[in-house]
């Protein structure tokens, strides 16, 4: 994997190709090879829990929904958490989980009616339990209630993200005295993969055919249908959108990120909601007002930074990278094939997130395999130590 500076400075990390197989025809030895290696990761995930992919340690922070949005804000920067479970005290209950698009909600509800000042007030004490209010209005699918009992498979807990787009699953238990609810952890899609990185390395590198041919990931229409927007159904933006724009995006399409593009179509980076929360520390809303090209510049250092790979690039390459780092999503760009093809070098081709990786690995929600026979199967003990 070689490591490059984009043109806005922000470091650009390319995913390399180790095998091109995506013009391998169907029931070639690659194919195989793949299909069994899909399999056998699908049944590691039957026979394996929930309470398997736990870290060796860590913190589990829970807000009550008492608490007001300013509080909770100040909680995710101070902890460096992006998404947290929700309490309801008087009733001794789980409420459902906290997480950024919420904000984003909220904000677009508030600036779509209001002036900075007052918005940013309102935001600020505005009261956790009333968030769901806020997603009525504005039209958007609330978040899921969805839960998991720890001891569940990783399969199915898999299969429920995927299914209710939930993107974390809160893994609660009933405390054996009382009766009560307990919160024991949130399984999240990056845990989900990484684990499946950690413990099945042979499995990974048969998975040799390319994302654009599994489709993995939301790729670009040609030609487009929709004469407004080049690039469909992709949402993006250019350097001169402003952040208020791009929050209005994030909101009505329930989506966590944006590519940020030249006049060409060549990716210069991506905008997220998390940068979005950062921006408005403090209670500087006015931030919003901000172009992206001045947004950026706000960033925190520790930005990991965009990561781009090509058409080409196989899924065991991707799972491999989730291994080493937390990446959550990825640019795809035209590459030398498609340059050869008249494309251009860095334009965009598609955007892949986890959950259209753990979508592809899960497979059809509703099918039921019937399980490998042991002997072929990876069934054996995670192998190296659980991720912390
Ligand atoms: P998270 O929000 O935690 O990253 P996720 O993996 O579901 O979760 P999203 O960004 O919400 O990531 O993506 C949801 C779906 O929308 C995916 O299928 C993805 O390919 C698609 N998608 C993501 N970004 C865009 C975009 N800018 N334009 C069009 N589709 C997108």
């Amino acid at each position: 994997m070689d490591t490059t500076r984009s043109p806005t400075a922000s470091p650009r990390h390319r995913l390399s190709t180790r095998r091109r197989a995506g013009s391998q025809a169907h029931h070639h030895p690659a194919h195989d090879l793949h299909e069994h290696g899909v399999a056998a990761i699908r049944n590691f995930l039957r026979c394996h829990t929930c309470y398997d992919a736990f870290p060796v340690s860590f913190r589990l922070i829970v807000l009550d929904t008492k608490l007001t949005v300013k509080k909770a804000l100040q909680c995710f920067l101070l902890n460096g958490v992006v998404s947290a479970p929700l309490w309801n005290s008087q009733t001794s209950s789980f409420a459902g989980m906290l997480t950024v698009l919420d904000i984003i909600h909220l904000i677009q509800y508030y600036y779509r009616t209001t002036d900075f000042e007052r918005a940013a007030t309102e935001v600020e004490t505005f009261r956790l339990e009333s968030l769901r209010a806020i997603e009525r209005h504005l039209g958007v699918a609330p978040p899921p209630l969805t839960q998991e009992h720890p001891s569940n498979s990783l399969f199915d807990a898999a299969k429920l993200i995927i299914q209710t787009h939930a993107r974390r699953l809160p893994l609660l238990d009933s405390d054996s005295e009382t009766g009560q609810q307990v919160v024991i952890s949130v399984l999240t899609q990056y845990r989900l993969l990484k684990f499946i990185s950690i413990n099945c390395h042979k499995e990974i590198q048969q998975l040799h055919l390319s994302l654009k041919r599994l489709r993995i990931g939301t790729y670009v229409m040609s030609p487009s249908p929709d004469p407004s927007n080049p690039y469909f159904p992709l949402a993006t933006a250019k350097m001169d959108t402003s952040v208020f724009d791009i929050v209005h995006i994030f909101s009505e399409r329930s989506i966590s990120a944006v590519p940020i593009i030249d006049e060409d179509g060549v990716v210069l980076n991506m905008y997220e909601t998390v940068d979005v929360i950062t921006l408005v520390r403090l209670g500087a809303y006015q931030n919003l007002d901000l172009k992206i090209r001045e947004a950026l510049t706000q960033r925190s250092s520790d930005f990991p930074g965009v990561v781009i790979c090509t058409a080409s690039d196989s899924l065991g390459t991707l799972l491999q990278l989730i291994k080493k780092r937390r990446v959550h999503r990825l640019v795809v760009v035209e590459g030398e094939e498609e340059e050869k093809r008249g494309g251009k070098k860095g334009r965009l081709l598609g955007i892949i997130t986890l959950s259209d990786v753990l979508r592809y690995i899960v497979g059809h929600a509703d099918i039921s395999e019937p399980r490998m026979k042991p002997s072929t199967a990876s069934t054996e003990a995670p192998s190296s130590t659980p991720i912390s």
